[in-house]
């Protein structure tokens, strides 16, 4: 008789897992708690899905924040080709975009999870839907499995079942406490790639712009700590978007020392540049009033602020800004501060930081060093890494060893 096989998480790691275990001729289950499998793939890559990067596969450790020396094997068994490829074979066209993302040629995360339905469709996965584990139990090196409808009993089992961030799809923590049942050690859990709080409270006058091509670098009293190029937007709280995503997992370590967030809001202009071109934009606009003479340098909803941080009278007119106040103004331009005062809770992170501590785990195999037959894949293990495509590659290369060994 075929080894009976239970994956719990139909998220990519658990969605990779069952269909290869499936075949190599598993008798597999997969069970997810959702309406449907990959709730959380869908809303990624703002339902875009970033599925993978295209850098080549060395290159994904620079990226990867904990425990990189953990997922040499996974990497290298389940590249990013490998991914690519079997959604290829599944009716999927994929695009590379800035930064050597990997998207749907359509634009559609739904894509990416029809081509992972068709992949265990084609594997004789048996999918158990609206189905909530409770507990797991091991009988006679049997894996007892209580759900809110049934006990099941298996040989072998994956536990797929994310972390704890967005928990409305589904990843609620629930793999940390059925580890834990085994024996295993779950190291601090905390959120990673998430929101940035700002003390100012003008921020929510900045709410919903968003800046391209800015640097923002973050500072405790002492040095300069990180800094990153990109995109961000403002919120009602703070900033986010993908440069503030990336800064925040560097900051953990500094939240205590008054981390201190500058934004250059001109990065391509070096102060003498920049001095130009508002000497330039003075003399274009010089019997206005500085309010309104600042339109083609600064998006609108910055200019009241940036006046208001230069310390100038904003019904000043242009010809009778001193030179003091005009590189106050560039100052305020090259060093837009705002001072750090939490990050958002894990509930609104992209990642989870933590996890299934990555000793206990056998890093070739995904299976566990403490119990036989027992197997992780995906965020509930320690890892994490930056944005780009390299979280989702983590669940895949971690699901596709536990589904080539389980
Ligand atoms: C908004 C957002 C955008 C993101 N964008 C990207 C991106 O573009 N690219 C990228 O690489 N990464 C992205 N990520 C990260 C990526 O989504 C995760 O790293 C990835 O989904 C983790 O996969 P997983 O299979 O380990 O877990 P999950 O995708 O979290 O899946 C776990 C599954 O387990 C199920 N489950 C949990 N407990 C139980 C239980 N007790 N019983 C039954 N089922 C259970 C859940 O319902 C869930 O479906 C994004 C994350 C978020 C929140």
């Amino acid at each position: 008789m075929n080894e009976k096989v239970c994956v719990v998480g139909a998220g990519p790691a658990g969605i990779i897992a069952a269909g290869i275990a499936g075949s190599r001729g598993k008798d597999v289950i997969l069970i997810d708690k959702n309406e449907r499998i990959g709730k959380k793939l869908f809303i990624t890559g703002k339902g875009r899905c970033n599925i993978t990067n295209n850098a080549p596969i060395e290159d994904f450790f620079d990226n990867v924040m904990k425990n990189k020396n953990f997922l040499y094997s996974s990497f290298y068994s389940f590249s990013n080709r490998d991914i690519i490829n079997l959604l290829e074979t599944y009716g999927l066209k994929t695009k590379v975009e800035r930064g050597n993302r990997i998207f749907p040629e359509s634009d559609k995360s739904s894509d990416v999870i029809k081509a992972f339905q068709k992949f265990l469709s084609d594997n004789k996965v048996n999918i158990l839907l609206n189905t909530n584990v409770n507990s797991i139990d091991i009988k006679n090196r049997k894996f007892i499995v209580n759900t809110n409808n049934d006990e099941m009993t298996f040989d072998k089992l994956v536990i797929a079942t994310g972390g704890k961030s967005y928990p409305s799809t589904g990843s609620t923590g629930d793999g940390y406490k059925f580890a834990e049942t085994f024996g295993h050690s779950i190291t601090k859990i905390r959120p990673s790639l998430v929101p940035i709080e700002i003390k100012e409270d003008w921020i929510k006058d900045l709410q919903g712009l968003s800046l391209k091509n800015v640097t923002l670098s973050a500072h405790s009293k002492k040095r300069l700590l990180y800094e990153e190029f990109g995109e961000m937007i403002f919120t009602h709280y703070g900033i986010s978007g993908p440069i503030v995503l990336s800064i925040s997992n560097y900051l953990y370590r500094y939240i205590n020392d008054g981390i201190r967030l500058l934004i250059d809001l001109k990065p391509a202009l070096d102060n003498k540049k920049l001095d130009d071109r508002i000497l330039r934009d003075f003399e274009l606009n010089n019997n206005k009033k500085i309010k309104n003479s600042l339109d083609d340098l600064l998006p609108q909803k910055l200019i009241p602020i940036i006046i208001f941080l230069a310390d100038i009278d904003p019904e000043k007119i242009v010809n009778q800004i001193t030179k003091e106040e005009r590189l106050k103004l560039l100052n305020s331009i090259k060093e837009f501060p705002l001072n750090f005062k939490s990050f958002r809770p894990i509930e609104e992170a992209i990642i989870t930081s933590g996890g299934v501590v990555t000793k206990e785990i056998n890093p070739s195999t995904m299976e566990s060093k403490l119990v036989e037959g027992l197997y992780f894949a995906g965020e509930v293990i320690d890892v994490d890494a930056l944005t780009g495509g390299y979280n989702l590659q983590i669940a895949y290369s971690t699901g596709y060893l536990a589904g080539n060994h389980v």
